[in-house]
């Protein structure tokens, strides 16, 4: 009985240093591939998407709150205005079948020597893609780092909505096409430099400058936003010809 006391001594320092060492990172990050993609789409078609918000992490975050009920803490909201702007959006999570509390904030993180600007979708190889707003493709471009992707560009011509590794587009998808949100616009797959033992949907949103160029944008965080949206339908309507 004597040993007892300094054992559970012994159980709870082990317990605290377990706990000290949670607050150094609270993001969890899951299985993904470690050649990160925000390089290369943003390399090819958005050069200059990735640069300005590096700087303005901590001034962006108190100005974007989040329109639903439950406040999301986000080191980085992106760009302010195209924060301002999500935030008004009803949108849907663009993975059938993942539910918008199974998404975690890796739009700091790190891919290689850019910052990440995205939120990766893990999800099986196939599961179907859907648009997470109204509006229309604006793109469809196969890039090294993203793979098949498609620029959507929402209804107001504000914000593009990015996806990227697709394994196919959706039947009849087309540029200049509208899209509902809910829409099925493709599958995921692991095209570009994804790993293809991690299958998932890499997701952007930039807010477009004033000559709506699908290349060129202000990286917002799709976290916030995302993480209080809809689950996408699980009975996915067929994308419009036109
Ligand atoms: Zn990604």
């Amino acid at each position: 009985m004597k040993l007892l006391a300094p054992l559970l001594l012994v159980a709870a320092a082990a317990l605290l240093q377990g706990c000290e060492r949670e607050p150094v990172r609270t993001v969890v990050v899951p299985p993904r591939p470690p050649t990160g993609f925000g390089q290369a789409p943003q390399a090819e078609p958005t050069p200059r998407v990735a640069a300005p918000q590096v700087a303005a992490p901590e001034v962006a975050a108190p100005s974007a709150p989040a329109s639903g009920s439950a406040p999301v803490a986000v080191r980085d909201v992106g760009d302010p205005d195209g924060a301002r702007i999500l935030a008004t959006r009803e949108l849907v999570v663009p993975v059938v079948g993942v539910a918008p509390t199974a998404l975690a904030d890796h739009y700091d993180d790190a891919r290689g020597k850019r910052v990440h600007e995205a939120i990766d979708i893990m999800a099986p190889e196939g599961r179907p893609v859907v648009a997470v707003d109204d509006g229309r493709i604006a793109k469809l471009f196969t890039s090294r780092g993203g793979g098949l992707t498609v620029y959507h560009f929402d209804a107001q011509g504000q914000l593009a909505y990015y996806y990227a590794h697709l394994q196919s587009y959706a039947p009849g998808l087309a540029e200049g096409a509208n899209v509902r949100r809910g829409q099925l616009i493709g599958y995921v797959g692991s095209t570009g430099n994804a790993n293809p033992a991690a299958p998932h949907l890499h997701f952007a949103v930039f807010r477009l400058g004033p000559q709506k160029n699908w290349w060129q944008g202000d990286a917002v965080n799709p976290y916030p936003a995302l993480s209080q949206a809809a689950p996408a339908p699980a009975q996915v309507v067929a994308a419009a010809s036109r």
